[in-house]
């Protein structure tokens, strides 16, 4: 989804090493991730507009990790959502054909500004408030990693973004921890 993967920019070495790094100024990391995402953008952010994307993300990323410990999103959140949503109108018309309708959001036209942008990562957030399952939202347990993505399992029981590699991780870390303690 849109608003994850733009809160997965803000990189963490989940190793714990020095690996950590803000995707967002990697333009090669942009363009793949607005490509994926079927946004053409006009060039690359502004000074101006770059920051504006780091303050929604540090924003949205606070927003998250409040509803994962059980609060709901507040009169400001939403406010500060639908500042954002405002900055990208949008044209909606149905495609598909008959037993197959879809709503389909189009841009007034292409390529489109930041705020559209941005208004795209609010709306994508948007959908998973109004129709996804709050609970299912979740942070990586590896305090590390701190990757945010949807739990889709039918038990809700995923605790980390990989249970090869962040799981594993934490399962070596916990075992040398209780072998430490046993040591002593
Ligand atoms: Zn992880």
């Amino acid at each position: 989804m849109l608003w994850d993967d733009f809160l997965n920019s803000d990189y963490h070495d989940w190793r714990g090493g020095d690996r950590s790094e803000d995707r967002l100024d990697k333009a090669g990391w942009l363009d793949q991730w607005l490509g994926e995402h079927h946004l053409s953008v006009t060039g690359r952010p502004t000074e101006e507009e770059m920051a504006e994307l780091k303050r929604f993300r540090a924003f949205l990323f606070d927003l998250v990790k409040r509803l994962v410990h059980g609060s709901e999103a507040s009169r400001d959140d939403i406010r500060t959502l639908n500042k954002l949503l405002a900055g990208g109108p949008v044209v909606r018309q149905i495609t598909g054909s008959a037993g197959g309708y879809r709503l389909e959001t189009q841009h007034f036209s292409t390529p489109v500004e930041w705020p559209q942008v941005m208004a795209e990562i609010a709306a994508s957030f948007a959908d998973v408030l109004i129709n996804g399952e709050i609970s299912r939202i979740r942070i990586c347990d590896n305090p590390d990693c701190l990757w945010v993505y949807y739990d889709n399992t039918r038990n809700r029981s995923k605790r980390f973004c990989d249970d090869k590699m962040c799981g594993n991780l934490m399962k070596v870390r916990r075992f040398r921890a209780r072998k430490k303690s046993s040591e002593i």
